[in-house]
C-alpha cells in the first residue's frame, strides 16, 4: 500500500485513527449466539488494512500491521 502509516521497529502500527467511515458495530444477531461477547464492539480499519477494536474514545486498539 502507498500511504500505509508508520510502523515501530517490532511491526506495530503507529496510527491510531479509522478510515472515516469504516466504523461498525458487531450486533450479534448477525454474528450468532457463539459470538455475543463480541455484541456491542465497534471496528475500524485502519489506513495499514487491518481491522481493529475500536476502544471508547475512538481510537484503533495497538495492532501490528499486516505482512506483505
Ligand atoms: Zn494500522
Amino acid at each position: 500500500m502507498a500511504d500505509r502509516p508508520a510502523a515501530t521497529a517490532l511491526g506495530y502500527c503507529t496510527n491510531t485513527a479509522p478510515v472515516p467511515g469504516t466504523l461498525r458495530t458487531i450486533n450479534a444477531k448477525d454474528i450468532g449466539p457463539k459470538f455475543r461477547h463480541l455484541h456491542g464492539r465497534r471496528y475500524g480499519i485502519c489506513p495499514c488494512g487491518k481491522e481493529v477494536t475500536v476502544t471508547e474514545r475512538g481510537n484503533l486498539r495497538r495492532h501490528k500491521q499486516p505482512q506483505e
